[in-house]
């Protein structure tokens, strides 16, 4: 029997698998923060390298390649932050970091698009960053590329250039947390589900964006994602 819902029910937020035309249905999304030295740095931020940070955006906040993204409200200094990010076929609790790569559907290169000023406020009040991860369109990502078509990379090229212009270049072998650790860590703090999307942190070179600009992400020899900011 098929639940009749009291008011609308809006569709399901999905991102693109590269080679095929079904869709990978977004269940969360999930963020590291901190997980390259060098941005660390850039931040004035200390590495931790107990325990990852993370914070969620909502589902909805995914943007398809291609898109044009209006520049956000409240904001006057947005920021790009190019991420390779993992998509999830399964879930799980307290995933055992041997185990973890067996959860992961494919992935894809995103952008955490944030509202610096935001969280520079927020960090400074010991607020909490809703406002400058969370807000709407704030996800850009990539079709997702399959591991039956691309494996698990542990190392390849991870940049973004904004017109034409290179602005972050690092290798993911640079992430202070890889792949395995970053959901094993995160599986000890939520159930991990089918549909998850994990960005896993940015290297240096965040800067702002402004209206016009065309914004290229890239990881290694098969994501691709551009985006204009209208
Ligand atoms: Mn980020």
């Amino acid at each position: 029997m098929s639940e009749i819902f009291a008011i609308q029910a809006l569709p399901r937020p999905t991102v693109a698998v590269a080679g095929t035309t079904a869709r990978f249905p977004v269940h969360r999304i999930y963020c590291v923060g901190r997980n390259y030295a060098e941005h660390a740095l850039e931040m004035g931020t200390p590495i931790e390298r107990e325990a990852p940070v993370f914070f969620m955006k909502p589902a909805d906040a995914v943007v398809a390649d291609g898109a044009q993204v209006p520049y956000p409200p409240a904001t006057s200094n947005l920021h790009h932050e190019v991420e390779l990010v993992i998509a999830l076929a399964q879930g799980g609790r307290d995933i055992d970091p041997g185990q973890a790569r067996e959860l992961v559907f494919g992935y894809a290169v995103g952008i955490d698009l944030t509202r610096r000023d935001l969280q520079a406020a927020a960090k400074a009040k010991s607020l909490p960053w809703d406002t400058a991860k969370g807000f709407d369109l704030s996800a850009p990502i990539s079709a997702i590329h399959r591991v039956a078509a691309v494996g698990h990379p542990a190392s390849g090229p991870l940049t973004l250039a904004v017109n034409g212009q290179l602005r972050q270049s690092t290798d993911i072998r640079e992430m202070i947390f890889d792949v395995p650790s970053i959901l094993h860590e995160l599986s000890k703090l939520f159930e991990l589900r089918a549909g998850d999307l994990v960005f896993t942190g940015t290297p240096a070179g965040v800067a702002a964006l402004v209206a016009g600009d065309r914004v290229s992400a890239r990881f290694a020899d098969f994501a691709t994602l551009d985006i204009t900011i209208a």
